[in-house]
């Protein structure tokens, strides 16, 4: 049974995006309906895991102390609604430090790969930046954009290139969920009516 892992960007996907940097708690606002569209994915039974470039810290515009009052709040937020995340990794560096772990760089989901001892092949991650999509779907995942944060863009035009083809657009984080849980729902009930197909093979009814 694959683990049931769901990636998520922070900024724009899961958080109100912002042009400057998201560098306070207070400045840490979850779009409508985010922190229950986690939830939800939670009570299906999926660990959420959030990825987030953040240049702000190689730049010290903000530092761990602010980072980690931001994640309280969202843990806080997400503990009132059901919601839980299992953990965030982020990129601290600035572009030209050239690390390996800054989005589209597949390093962050290396270290998930890592952390969970599994292959990404076919974890969903859902991001607002082509960069988001990019660095997942070299990690092995099932890219996903969202129209919110800086996905906006895309609302009124096709994707640019770049974008990996199988990119699943939705409007935001709670309408992937909806589409989702559903597509799981009809696999499950395939795999059970299959199930029952062999079981029948094996027992024929009256032997
Ligand atoms: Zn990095």
């Amino acid at each position: 049974m694959p683990i049931k892992l769901v990636i998520l960007d922070r900024d724009g996907t899961i958080n109100e995006a912002s042009d400057e940097f998201v560098k306070s708690p207070e400045e840490w606002r979850p779009l409508p309906g985010a922190l229950e569209a986690i939830a939800r994915l939670n009570h299906a039974g999926y660990q959420v895991v959030v990825v987030s470039n953040q240049a702000g810290l190689g730049r010290g515009l903000l530092d761990m102390v602010q980072i980690n009052a931001m994640h309280a709040k969202m843990h806080k937020m997400l503990a009132a609604v059901g919601g839980r995340v299992e953990a965030i990794f982020l990129c601290p560096h600035t572009p030209e430090e050239a690390c390996a772990c800054r989005m589209p760089a597949p390093g962050l989901f290396e270290q998930i790969a890592e952390r969970w001892g599994i292959s990404l092949a076919g974890v969903p991650v859902l991001g607002d930046q082509l960069c988001d999509v990019q660095a997942g779907s070299v990690a092995g995942c099932e890219p996903h954009l969202v129209l919110t944060g800086l996905g906006a863009q895309w609302r009124d035009q096709p994707l640019a290139v770049g974008f990996p083809p199988e990119t699943q657009v939705h409007q935001d984080l709670p309408a992937f969920v909806d589409d989702f849980l559903a597509k799981q729902a009809v696999q499950i009930k395939q795999s059970k009516v299959a199930k029952d197909a062999l079981k029948a093979k094996a027992a024929p009814a009256g032997a």
